[in-house]
């Protein structure tokens, strides 16, 4: 059995698996942010929770040996926290929404709390792993995956395996710059692919061509009603992300690209403008039929891809 957790900035996902199912499962709001100890509470009760009468020694154990318990079945806990990570370590360096998290030894603490294996990762490749061994990528050796939402998050599984670079650093597709000049990002640059194709870009789009949707599931429900202004802003938001992702099919040549995250609910809306841009720019007439699909293990993607960091 294996333990997943997906940190984020407004819930803690938890889940325990047994081969590849899920068997328990735990979501709770984050309670901090900002604060070490809240957070570290946290993540050890969801921890807890899941393991929670597992010392019977029937749990779940057809055929265990003598003195087995569930709990001794725990093979390990993998960790998704968001933004870079010292793999080497396991230290979280600068996640953007859990600044609690900053330079915490995530790994050395929820290690010697639980005394078994723990492996973090990034929380992006996390869903990246999951998509790709039991979601939209099953089968498939070389993935582009993106999460869409506040911020946009980007992983490379390339002949089957996580693509870190050589510091770990690799995959920041939210910071490729698509536009010389262009909004001003949260790292600090301009033009970077998250400005225009996330929550926020979504709704300064909407903001610059006068649609009256406040928020990107207003803007969409608009979209989905016919509402011309808001077809408008995800024609727009479509066809940067194409330009990203062009340029990262004629680099690497996927076999597919999985879109998750709130915003990739809109699907063809989005997808649509995104192929047309993507097809036009992409070199090879071979690769231009790349497909763009939406991820399908929904919200418990990170946690499973977490679970499975310890089962592969
Ligand atoms: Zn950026």
């Amino acid at each position: 059995m294996y333990i997943g957790l997906d940190i984020g900035g407004h819930k803690i996902n938890s889940v325990l698996m047994k081969g590849n199912k899920i068997i328990r499962k735990r979501r709770t709001a984050t309670k901090s942010t900002s604060n070490k100890k809240i957070i570290i509470a946290q993540i050890f009760d969801c921890v807890e929770h899941l393991i929670k009468d597992l010392d019977l020694p029937c749990f779940g154990l057809p055929r265990g040996k003598a003195g087995e318990t569930g709990k001794s079945k725990i093979r390990g806990i993998g960790i998704g926290a968001p933004g870079p990570i010292d793999l080497k370590r396991g230290v979280v360096l600068c996640p953007p929404n859990v600044k609690a998290l900053a330079g915490l030894p995530l790994a050395d603490l929820v290690q010697k709390k639980f005394k078994t294996k723990v492996i973090l990762d990034n929380d992006v490749n996390c869903f990246g792993i999951a998509e790709g061994i039991l979601g939209a990528g099953k089968g498939k050796q070389n993935i582009i995956g993106l999460t869409l939402g506040t911020g946009v998050g980007g992983c490379l599984i390339l002949r089957g395996k996580l693509f870190y670079g050589r510091d770990g650093s690799a995959s920041e597709i939210g910071h490729m710059v698509i536009k010389k000049d262009g909004w001003k990002c949260s790292c600090g640059n301009k033009g970077c692919l998250e400005t225009y194709v996330s929550a926020r870009g979504i709704i300064r789009i909407a903001k610059e061509i006068g649609c009256r949707g406040a928020i990107p599931t207003e803007i969409m429900r608009l979209a989905k009603k016919d509402n011309k202004k808001a077809l408008k802003v995800y024609q727009i938001t479509g066809e940067y992300l194409g330009i990203g992702l062009a340029n990262l099919v004629n680099i690497l040549n996927p076999d597919i690209i999985i879109i998750g995250g709130g915003i990739a609910n809109a699907g063809e809306l989005l997808f649509n403008p995104a192929r047309k841009v993507m097809r036009k720019n992409i070199l090879s007439p071979l690769a231009k039929n790349t497909r763009i699909v939406r991820a399908k293990l929904g919200e418990d993607a990170g946690a499973i891809g977490a679970a499975l960091l310890i089962k592969s």
